[in-house]
């Protein structure tokens, strides 16, 4: 059995499977999640026959830091191996009143998105609940802080990985003790995924990449969001408000002359109509072979204008980490 990725239910069951008293399952819990070691030895309060029996049916899979890079304001992006050799991304931003990990969810992406540094490696596989929360742990322990917030906007679509998302939600809220509200899970809109995540009765916050507010304009950029018509994602946006009392924010990326007109800035707000939700602009950060560019700060205001005269709350993502090649992608593709 992989230890991290466990719920506390499932270690307890697991330390009766193995014919000691289940309250050990708890302690195990707390050395994966509160204490976030990385062996089984470590576990010192554990007997020694049970560590034994551990180490013969168990494994507790870290990750190993391969790279990393930090940028002049305070960014750090990390380049992790899985147990497979398999790599990931994950982002450590610091602000002034909290400290957020942005997590990846797959390995490779098959979203295809045309502005995406890691859209050229397709998919190569999901990650397990636990190799998401290992990544949590693994920043918290580099920044020798408290993780406050996670957004699940790495590399991957984190509805097409959606148990394990889901799961490993539940942990970093019940195990690791971060809260659900300080949680966001973005998605390009997988529709019946979305419908469902409305049901798991979690108080986090649902992102939606919307990038253009036409579906052939959408379709060029997110070619997997194709089979998601606009209309019918946004009904399923209101949905799940209506369902969570959750507001939904739409991210919406700016580039320089391909979405950013005052017309589309219309279009947009006539989409919104009546939706319980926030804009989240956030100009493009260049990646190398790419054409796409971000657009002029007059051009970012002008944007933003329509919709805030339309009465839509706004808030614009300020660039970070640019110096690193923080799009996602960009620190696995240079390796
Ligand atoms: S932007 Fe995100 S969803 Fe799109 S290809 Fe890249 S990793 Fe996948």
């Amino acid at each position: 059995m992989e230890l991290l990725g466990a719920t506390t239910t499932e270690l307890r069951e697991f330390c009766e499977e193995l014919n000691c008293p289940a309250f050990r399952g708890k302690q195990i819990a707390g050395w994966l999640y509160k204490k976030g070691v990385s062996h089984i030895d470590e576990m010192a309060n554990l007997p020694k026959s049970l560590i034994s029996k551990l180490n013969e049916t168990a494994t507790l899979s870290r990750s190993r830091i391969v790279a990393e890079t930090t940028a002049s304001d305070g960014v750090r992006k990390f380049l992790l191996e899985l147990a497979d050799g398999e790599r990931i991304e994950s982002v450590l931003l610091p602000y002034s009143d909290r400290l957020t990990a942005c997590v990846s969810t797959q390995v490779g992406c098959a979203a295809g998105c045309a502005f995406c540094a890691s859209a050229g490696l397709g998919l190569i596989r999901n990650l397990s609940a636990g190799e998401i929360v290992d990544q949590i742990l693994t920043l918290q322990a580099q920044s020798g802080e408290r993780i406050t917030n996670v957004v699940y906007m790495g590399v991957g679509e984190p509805l097409l990985n959606y148990g394990n998302v889901v799961k490993s939600v539940r942990l970093l809220n019940e195990e690791v003790g971060i809260s659900a509200r300080q949680i966001t899970v973005s998605t390009i809109g997988v529709i019946p995924r979305i419908l469902k995540l409305a049901e798991e009765k979690l108080q986090i916050t649902l992102a939606v990449s919307l990038h253009a507010p036409d579906d052939e304009l959408r379709g060029n950029l997110i070619p997997l969001a194709g089979k998601y018509p606009l209309r019918e994602l946004l009904r399923a946006c209101r949905a799940y408000s209506e369902t969570t009392g959750r507001r939904v924010t739409i991210e919406y990326m700016l580039l320089a002359g391909v979405n950013d007109s005052p017309h589309q800035a219309q279009r947009l707000v006539s989409l919104l109509k009546g939706m319980l939700c926030n804009v989240n602009l956030i100009p493009y950060n260049p990646v190398p072979n790419l054409a796409y560019k971000r657009p002029e700060t007059k051009r970012v205001t002008a944007f933003r204008e329509v919709l805030e005269q339309a009465g839509i709350t706004v808030t614009q993502r300020f660039e970070r980490g640019d110096n690193i090649a923080a799009a996602c992608g960009q620190l696995r593709r240079s390796r």
